[in-house]
């Protein structure tokens, strides 16, 4: 299981984590997006067909906090 490692794009520092081999078996179309958890925050990373980081992006796709009124 390869282990990648990069500066998260949320808060600016070092991250690492793996990546099965499955994420890219069973791809159908590259690169593909793995999402990364880190702590309270989440980024988006894409990968190509040999477990390449080719891109990586904060996601937007999480909810904002959600305030009590
Ligand atoms: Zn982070």
């Amino acid at each position: 299981m390869p282990l990648k490692a990069l500066k998260c794009p949320v808060c600016g520092e070092r991250v690492a984590f793996k990546v099965t081999n499955e994420v890219v078996k069973n791809a159908v179309q590259f690169p593909v997006p793995f999402k990364v958890i880190h702590g309270d925050h989440s980024f988006t990373v894409h990968l190509d067909s040999g477990l390449l980081i080719s891109r990586v992006s904060a996601s937007t796709n999480d909810p904002p906090p959600v305030e009590s009124p």
